[in-house]
């Protein structure tokens, strides 16, 4: 016989041999056994994962001679053995036709089919056609098809298998059975390699086994594809076929994943140079960089799977979820799990972009390999870069001890070229060089590991300044953050607390710290005690303003209004409920649209000031910070930080606007 490939060879001739698609094999053989047979199936999923073979042996069940629960076949797996059955298998049963409807997709075609169908089957039970591609049969067929599948006859089946079901029109899908296939998982595929390779007689290692069946990229197809590209190009031993994986890593193009690790080590080592000469090596050796940065694109991503799962270095291999995730061997996630452990999560979602971005401009660019090396040199300054806020916060703040103008405000450019992690290594004047560095970050990350609400960790702040009271104004070395919009984190610094709670708790505090209260809640403050003065049944400004915010907050797309409300001073006077607003007048109309006001003035209304009128004053844009009251007062942490020469340079860099100032000197 000639020579078959390896897919063909060993396609699955019964429901019980296809792997991983159980749920689909499961409900056709309890619909053989019930008799419900549909007479539309979409079968539909990646390439290679076992559609056409199950539309194959459903048409045997369906049209085998030997009736379920025969001697012959006990179950509603075909028998194999009659006519029919042999017939399909081989391809040559006149009732059962296979359409390629990637070349037969035209009107004309499936017009001729449905003329066809009319008649009945020449001897077996259904007349069954399996459409391949059948996504790709044009809109104007599938209408001529529709009539067949609305009325059809009772010896019709179609099965149509397909990548895109969505390119099915929805008319002729909900006519039929869908089944979606599932990618077959590394188990599968490796446990199917490794009965194929024993058939065969082939000597293949679990390495070389696992290698397959993860180029096989949860394709059962492209994996045996792959394994007879290397059984064909495999040295033989006493007459057998010896498969091992750096062979097979030849055949693909493709590296051991160790290089990647010794990258990362590189990297994590700041080693610039060993990072470049392994890339060297790579590239001499004949590798592509675009077929190097795809691999290494999928070796962080399985890293940043790793770091999330918690896989680590203890060399137990994940299970469940992760394991699912990854679909690589135990070796591989140990690897994977060893470079995880040396960034944070953070740091290899940013490799993961880098290198993606990187991977996307070798698609089109010319001089390929100095993007690749560019791409992995990237990833070593990633690592040297800090956020600007933790960089910010490391800056010496003193009384007249202004940057020297020499000195630019980004520290450490100098240095490195880069945003360098070390201003202190710079002339910096004052002693604040052992300071740690704080990192709102890190003020972030321990409100997600502590079990409580998340409020002592915006608590802690505001209560600090009460047992440093007058060194405050006159220490030099104390640090304040300034956290300009540029970097997105200051929104989680907002106190997760309703208004009213927060004033409560606040309002002892700020009897007890004099001025020294985080502005946030000042402002908070300010507003509660405008509503004091309204006597009478009218709800309290405060009781309108959180009315308002939750009902923004509840309605789609209007966060920035809310936010906007919540910065402002309320207050009800005169009949009107005035809303001192920190927006300039032509920012107003944007912040606060229509919409947000239509739902804001009917959360008020339902709250009982339906009587009152509101008014939205707009402040002018840039003096709105100082028209807030919570940098009106002097010698408060808002005003400390917006004296600061280093904060007013900052804000002029950055073009920014201070919103909140967070105290970080806790535990001090
Ligand atoms: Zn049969």
């Amino acid at each position: 016989m000639a020579y078959q490939v390896l897919a063909r060879k060993y396609r699955p001739q019964r429901f019980a041999d296809v792997a991983g698609q159980d749920h689909v094999t499961v409900t056709l053989m309890n619909a053989l056994v019930q008799q419900r047979i549909a007479h539309g199936y979409i079968f539909s999923g990646h390439r290679g994962i076992g559609k056409t073979t199950i539309a194959r042996i459903l048409a045997s069940a369906l049209n085998c001679r030997n009736a379920i629960g025969s001697e012959l076949r006990p179950t509603a797996e075909p028998c194999e053995v009659c006519d029919s059955c042999l017939e399909i298998r081989a391809g040559n049963a006149v009732d059962v036709i296979e359409i390629d409807a990637a070349t037969n997709r035209g009107i004309d075609e499936i017009r001729e089919l449905r003329d066809a169908a009319r008649y009945r089957p020449a001897r077996d039970k259904y007349k069954i056609y399996i459409l391949d591609e059948a996504h790709q049969i044009t809109d104007a067929a599938f209408n001529a098809l529709l009539k067949t599948l609305e009325e059809p006859p009772d010896h019709i089946v179609f099965m149509m298998a397909t990548t895109q079901p969505e390119d099915i029109p929805q008319t002729v899908r909900s006519r039929c059975q869908h089944f979606s296939f599932h990618a077959v998982k590394l188990v599968d595929i490796l446990g199917e390699l490794r009965g194929i390779a024993e058939r065969e007689g082939v000597e293949a290692d679990e390495a070389a086994l696992s290698l397959l069946a993860e180029a096989g990229d949860g394709s059962m197809r492209d994996a045996l594809s792959i394994m007879d590209q290397a059984i064909a190009s495999a040295p033989m031993q006493d007459g057998r076929a010896v498969l091992d994986a750096s062979q097979i890593r030849e055949l693909m193009g493709t590296v051991p994943n160790a290089v990647f690790e010794k990258i990362l080590e590189a990297v994590n080592a700041n080693r610039s140079a060993e990072v470049i000469t392994v890339a060297n090596t790579l590239l001499d050796a004949g590798n592509s960089p675009a077929q190097l940065a795809r691999q290494c694109v999928r070796y962080l991503r399985n890293c940043v799977i790793a770091k999330i799962a918690g896989i680590g270095v203890d060399g137990v291999a994940a299970d469940g979820v992760a394991g699912e995730l990854l679909q690589i061997s135990a070796d591989e996630q140990r690897r994977a799990g060893r470079s995880a452990a040396l960034f944070s999560e953070e740091e290899l979602t940013r490799f993961l972009q880098v290198m993606l971005r990187t991977f996307d401009e070798l698609g089109y660019r010319q001089e390929q390999r100095f993007h690749f090396e560019l791409g992995l040199l990237k990833l070593v300054h990633l690592r040297r870069l800090l956020p600007v806020e933790e960089l910010l916060s490391q800056f010496a703040v003193g009384g007249g001890a202004v940057v020297p103008a020499k000195r630019p405000v980004t520290g450490g450019l100098g240095s490195s070229g880069l945003l360098g992690a070390s201003p202190s290594a710079s002339s910096a004047p004052v002693a604040v060089a052992t300071k740690p560095a704080f990192s709102p970050f890190e003020q972030s990350r321990k409100r997600f590991d502590e079990p409580g609400p998340g409020l002592a960790a915006v608590r802690v702040p505001v209560a600090a300044p009460v047992t440093v009271p007058k060194e405050v104004v006159t220490a030099p070395a104390e640090v304040a953050a300034v956290a300009p919009p540029v970097v997105a984190p200051v929104e989680a610094f907002r106190p997760a607390v309703p208004v009213e709670s927060a004033a409560g708790t606040l309002t002892s505090a700020s009897a007890a710290s004099g001025d020294a209260v985080a502005p946030v809640v000042e402002a908070v403050a300010v507003s509660r005690a405008a509503t004091d003065l309204q006597p009478g049944s009218l709800p309290s400004a405060v009781d309108l303003q959180t009315a308002a915010i939750e009902a923004l907050q509840a309605a789609a797309k209007q966060d920035t209004a809310a936010e906007a409300l919540e910065d402002a001073v309320w207050s009800v006077e005169g009949g009107e409920i005035r809303v001192q607003m920190a927006v300039s007048k032509t920012m107003l109309p944007m912040v606060v649209n229509a919409e947000a006001e239509k739902i804001v003035r009917a959360a008020l209304r339902e709250r009982g000031a339906g009587t009152l009128k509101l008014v939205l004053i707009p402040g002018s844009g840039a003096t709105a910070a100082v028209k807030k009251p919570r940098a009106a007062k002097s010698g408060s942490m808002q005003a400390k930080a917006l004296e600061h020469p280093i904060v007013q340079q900052a804000q002029r860099l950055f073009n920014a606007e201070i919103r909140t100032v967070i105290d970080l000197r806790e535990g001090e």
